[in-house]
């Protein structure tokens, strides 16, 4: 096989079996640079020991994400439709129905891509220059294990930029966009073209599951709500009044739409959550269960210390409009803050507020979100729920 090698000079995460090796890991000489982003190449040590195959990209800070511990392995269909399998399999043992994320990059051995399954509808989400050299292999093996009737490739994640890949949307199998997803006895209208990222949030289905039993004939604040997730379940389960704030529109009118389709009802605010819990606040409105599930705070790790200030503040807004006795429940999904830093913040934010409470959850994604044993970094979701004085 004629492909390049890349030498790993440091990179002891990888040598113990991490699939990141960083540029400040590996030998950069003109052969090396002349290598297109993307392409597939051998790691191996100094002393010529196999690290594996992975896919090379030097406009990033991870020069080289790996598909397997071997060197020499072949990158194509069969491979794809391999890990497919491999997936599948424990997404069938967890679920009886098929909506979930059906490859979770790194965790399913495949970084990059990412796919959700919503039955025989499949949104695939490409993010880096060396998944999407694949994107031929990826749908074919798509095909032979799964014959999906629509696929949308949603290849618009922000991170595409800094690989060097354009952005956009495309249908490339079937038709249609807008589905409905079951999830914990519910039914959600989703856009999977319109939508935020591959249109629906399934990593938090088991805290949904969780919180919304608590919502029976209580009040409800689902802030930053998107479409409705834990909100409509809230409602479904007997809540007495669901307020969803967001600064989407057309995720508040998808939001409603659900709530229709479950016979329950939903009021849609649109507005900035901080703006509305300090309004809110001011006027002495309580909730008997607030939730609150922003967009990231710390996109990267330069914005850790600001990023942290804005969880802290939102955990003392959000805790100001949670009633005596109520439940609130705070998430991240930020990749670049540890969970402790993140309940950390959370306390702080509690105690600013002068509330007091005990932890009573702490979570992570469902397990159709696997995370590498030897990556922290892909257990981006955490969730605290506390129940309040
Ligand atoms: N809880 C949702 C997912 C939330 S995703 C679920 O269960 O599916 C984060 C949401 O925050 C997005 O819908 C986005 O539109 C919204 N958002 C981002 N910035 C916001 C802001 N400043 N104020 C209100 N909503 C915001």
């Amino acid at each position: 096989m004629s492909r390049k090698t890349i030498i790993l000079t440091k990179g002891r995460r990888a040598r113990l079996g991490s699939p990141w090796i960083f540029s400040n890991e590996i030998r950069i000489d003109e052969a090396t640079k002349s290598i297109a982003p993307g392409t597939i190449v051998n790691a191996r040590g100094e002393d010529g020991r196999s690290v594996g195959t992975g896919y090379l990209n030097l406009k990033c800070l991870i020069a080289v994400r790996l598909l397997s511990d071997d060197c020499d392995v072949a990158i194509d269909e069969e491979f794809f439709a391999k890990r497919l399998k491999h997936a599948l399999a424990l997404r069938d043992s967890l679920y009886s129905r098929p909506f979930y994320r059906l490859l979770h990059a790194e965790g399913d051995g495949v970084p990059g891509l990412v796919i959700d399954r919503f039955g025989d509808t499949l949104t695939v989400q490409i993010g880096t220059a060396g998944m999407e050299k694949q994107q031929g292999a990826i749908l074919a093996a798509l095909d032979k294990v799964l014959s999906p009737a629509t696929v949308i490739l949603r290849a618009d994640a922000p991170s595409r930029g800094l690989e060097g890949l354009d952005s956009y949307v495309k249908t490339v199998k079937g038709e249609g966009q807008r589905i409905a997803v079951e999830e914990n006895g519910a039914r959600y209208i989703a856009d999977l073209r319109e939508g935020q990222k591959t249109g629906w949030y399934y990593d938090q289905r088991d805290n949904r599951a969780f919180v919304a039993p608590l919502a029976k004939g209580r009040t409800v604040l689902d802030a930053y709500s998107y479409t409705g997730g834990f909100g409509i379940l809230a409602a479904k389960a007997g809540a007495k009044e669901v307020v969803c704030v967001d600064s989407s529109v057309p995720a508040l009118a998808l939001a409603e739409e659900s709530a229709r389709a479950n016979s329950v009802s939903i009021k849609p605010v649109k507005a900035d959550v901080f703006e509305e819990l300090e309004r809110l606040a001011a006027r002495g409105e309580r909730f008997d269960i607030v939730l609150a599930d922003p967009p990231p705070f710390v996109k990267s790790k330069k914005d850790l210390e600001p990023g942290s200030r804005a969880y802290r503040k939102l955990a003392r807004l959000a805790a100001a409009v949670t009633a005596p006795g109520g439940i609130l429940m705070l998430a991240s999904c930020s990749h670049n803050i540890p969970a402790e830093r993140f309940a950390a913040e959370c306390a702080q934010g509690l105690v600013r507020s002068r509330r007091q409470g005990a932890l009573i959850r702490q979570a992570g994604a469902g397990p159709d979100h696997p995370v590498h044993p030897l990556l922290p970094e892909s257990a981006y979701l955490k969730a605290v729920v506390y129940a309040l004085d």
